[in-house]
């Protein structure tokens, strides 16, 4: 990616996403990343060797890229403090801000961005992110090879077409990690009351997952398939599959999906 790449925020998400790049072969003098002290700067910059700045104007003089890595709350005044800059510069501007809709981000920048909004997930932290993407009208193809190809550098990437497609992505990516780690707890006790110790129960629940993950992933076959290969007729796995379907394990994750998405419908 020949690119001149500037993040504006170092914390974990722009720390993960660059840590990527860097491990995919970007060359760290095309990174830089900004925060308020240079105190917060010294271990992205010693750990990861990129550039970096405490001025956002500055930061973004000469990027082809800028990546908005700061919390929603402060969004607006660093996006008008940007504005003019952002608009003699037109750079792709691709913002990870969980609940701010391009729309309003673009008007914060000046207007006519070319804009990329991103909903990633926390595994992007260890390089299995799932980011949901959508461009506005003004990204070009080749900008969003670019978005496509940074995202990646944390795990995977899918496009939607409507930015109101990103709510769903919210419920099933986004938020998603949450519904796993709760699955891990619930298991682990249950697995407690049937006499194993809990560490014991805890690995053998997370590896048993990140299997299942796996052989999801390397598989033809679709889960549903996968599911039915494990049970036996009168087996254990059956039984324990009744059960679930019985107590309408697949209407709660409906209703918690759906409640998710309404959730971030509102908070946009
Ligand atoms: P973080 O708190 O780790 O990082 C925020 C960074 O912004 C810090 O480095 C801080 O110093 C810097 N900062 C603060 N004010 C600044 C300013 N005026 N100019 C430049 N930098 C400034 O937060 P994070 O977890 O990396 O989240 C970043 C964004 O990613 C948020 O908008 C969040 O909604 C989004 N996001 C995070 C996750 C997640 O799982 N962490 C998931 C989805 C979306």
């Amino acid at each position: 990616m020949a690119s001149k790449i500037t993040f504006i925020g170092a914390g974990n998400m722009a720390s993960a996403i660059i840590g990527g790049l860097i491990d995919s072969g970007v060359a760290p003098t095309d990174l830089t990343a900004t925060a308020p002290k240079n105190s917060e700067l010294a271990p992205v910059k010693e750990r990861l060797g990129i550039n970096t700045h405490t001025d956002n104007n500055a930061a973004i003089s000469s990027a082809d890229v800028v990546v908005l890595a700061v919390k929603p709350q402060i969004m607006r005044a660093v996006c008008e403090d940007l504005r003019d800059t952002v608009q003699q510069q037109r750079p792709l501007v691709i913002s990870i801000a969980a609940g701010l809709d391009a729309a309003t981000i673009d008007q914060w920048l000046g207007g006519n961005n070319a804009l990329v909004r991103c909903m990633p997930n926390t595994p992007s932290l260890v390089g299995y992110g799932a980011s949901g993407l959508y461009a506005n009208a003004a990204v070009s193809d080749a900008q969003r090879d670019i978005a496509t190809q940074l995202m990646e550098a944390a795990g995977i990437v899918e496009w939607v077409e409507e930015e109101s497609l990103l709510d769903a992505v919210t419920a099933v990516s986004g938020s998603a990690p949450a519904y796993f780690f709760l699955m891990f707890e619930a298991m682990e006790e249950a697995a407690v009351k049937l006499g194993l110790p809990a560490d014991t129960a805890r690995r053998l629940a997370i590896q048993t997952a990140l299997g299942a993950a796996t052989m999801a992933l390397r598989s033809d076959k679709d889960p549903a398939t996968l599911k039915q290969n494990v049970m036996s007729p009168g087996g254990t796995t059956e039984r324990a599959i009744q059960h679930m379907e019985e107590a309408q394990l697949r209407t709660i994750i409906d209703d918690a999906m759906k409640a998710c998405a309404k959730r971030a419908q509102e908070m946009a």
